[in-house]
């Protein structure tokens, strides 16, 4: 290929990937989200010494279809939009996982996001598969007509793959409360009466769980105390750093903060924000929710928004986007633990890097896997028609994570590997049983 036209191609393949994909080291390749989850289940399979066309079958995902969704636009006229939903797994139960609007959405970050929920409740050991969709559109730009419109055609397209015993979406990046409403109102048109159990991360009074929006955060925090008590890390004289202060990010550093953590640095996508005496979260997230920024913050500094990956503090929480910590900065990381609140921000080669030097890494799909914890806390109560006290799902919630947490320390302990193979191949055995006494189809 010519020099330009190489160039050109690696131009056009960065724009498109902007978010998800970084460019490998020197080469002008783009690296997919989905050839890193390939590479973390490839390192734990290696382990795990199993049948190799059985790990086939559980490697990728059952079925991805493709949708283009018509939408009538406030101006009167028509747009077209892509949309995904990707089942990776349904060999232990329904396809469970979020629906994403975000301009960068993609094939490759679909399939790899579905593939992570696969592993995630296995992890927690809920009786789910992995699934996840995506819609490429600005929901920051669009109206709430549009984005109604959009989310009822999709559900409409999608219709025979959905179900509460098929493939269960939830709210994730640029989807919330009000799109799962419309999402369960267009669903329940199909029967003509309600069934609330088609999606989760609902409003409280249409069949949501309590709990429910601080699940995930939750769920991080308690790993992050759970990684504490291994590393003998007292939680009341550690400092923290948090990348990303929307829902996880916010929840995890304020429940955090209630266990004697004291931030130093917070930044979101507007910036980054520093004072070495601490940032009270509780009145950070209120000024965010009054000015839509973290800068400005009374006593804080702006800073450079990496300064907050490579803070000298005892636990770094990335909880933004993907491809975070890369081989180009892993080196740079100070902190002891990395607590994965974001999927995927941490690349295989960053994470060879940050184990090396001897930073515990405590992976997504068991960091993060409050959220789909929950959900299925919800899903459970919609179809027994009861529902349980916040207090309640909390304590159920706790009782999960920390067995979880345990059974990946235990499996990394056992085979002296990193929590994220040793959840892998945690989550890889689990799914793996379920196959061979359902045995393959063929
Ligand atoms: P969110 O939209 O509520 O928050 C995202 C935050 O990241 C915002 O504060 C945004 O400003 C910030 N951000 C975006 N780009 C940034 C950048 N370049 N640098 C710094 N900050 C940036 O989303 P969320 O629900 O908190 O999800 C965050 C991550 O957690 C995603 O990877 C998501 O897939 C993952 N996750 C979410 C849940 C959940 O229940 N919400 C569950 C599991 C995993």
């Amino acid at each position: 290929m010519a020099k330009a036209a190489r160039v050109k191609k690696s131009k056009s393949a960065r724009k498109l990937h902007s978010r998800n994909v970084v460019q490998r080291k020197n080469t002008s390749l783009p690296m997919s989200v989905f050839d890193n989850v390939m590479k973390q289940f490839d390192a734990a399979a290696r382990k795990l010494k199993l049948d190799k066309s059985l790990l086939e079958f559980i490697k990728v995902p059952r079925r991805s279809t493709i949708v283009k969704l018509p939408v009538r636009m406030d101006d009167g006229s028509y747009k077209m939009f892509t949309g995904y939903r990707v089942q990776h797994s349904i060999a232990r139960g329904p396809a469970k996982g979020g629906v994403r609007f975000h301009p960068d959405v993609s094939l490759d970050e679909v399939q790899a996001l579905a593939a992570w929920m696969t592993w995630k409740c296995a992890v927690v050991n809920i009786p789910f598969g992995g699934g996840k969709g995506g819609i490429i559109c600005d929901p920051q730009k669009m109206s709430e007509g549009e984005l109604e419109r959009l989310t009822r055609r999709y559900v409409a397209d999608l219709i025979d793959i959905f179900g509460p015993d098929n493939d269960i979406p939830a709210p994730d990046v640029g989807t919330g409360p009000k799109v799962m409403s419309w999402f369960m109102d267009t669903y329940s048109m199909k029967d003509y009466h309600a069934v609330p159990s088609v999606v989760t991360g609902k409003p409280i009074t249409l069949g949501g769980s309590l709990g429910r929006s601080e699940a995930t955060g939750r769920g991080v925090m308690l790993s992050v105390r759970e990684a504490a008590k291994y590393l003998k890390l007292d939680l009341t004289k550690a400092t923290g750093s948090v990348q990303g202060f929307g829902n996880v990010g916010s929840v995890s550093a304020y429940l955090l903060q209630d266990l004697g953590v004291k931030f130093t640095h917070v930044s979101d996508v507007t910036g980054a924000i520093y004072n070495p005496d601490g940032i009270d979260i509780y009145a950070l997230v209120k000024h965010v929710a009054e000015t839509k920024s973290v800068l400005g913050f009374p006593g804080a500094r702006k800073v450079r928004p990496n300064d907050v990956l490579y803070a000298k503090v005892d636990i770094l929480i990335p909880a933004a986007l993907e491809n975070q910590i890369t081989a180009t900065n892993a080196h740079r990381v100070r902190a002891k633990i990395v607590a994965e609140g974001a999927n995927g921000p941490t690349t295989p080669e960053a994470d060879t890097i940050l184990n090396k030097n001897g930073v515990l890494v405590i992976p997504d799909i068991l960091c993060n896997a409050g959220g789909v914890t929950v959900s299925y806390f919800e899903w459970v109560q919609n179809r027994i028609g009861y529902f349980w006290s916040e207090e309640e799902v909390n304590r159920r919630l706790e009782e999960k994570m920390v067995a979880a947490f345990h059974d990946v320390l235990r499996t990394s302990k056992e085979n002296r590997t990193s929590l994220r193979i040793g959840a892998f191949m945690l989550a890889i055995t689990r799914v793996i049983e379920v196959v061979h006494l359902r045995g393959i189809y063929s």
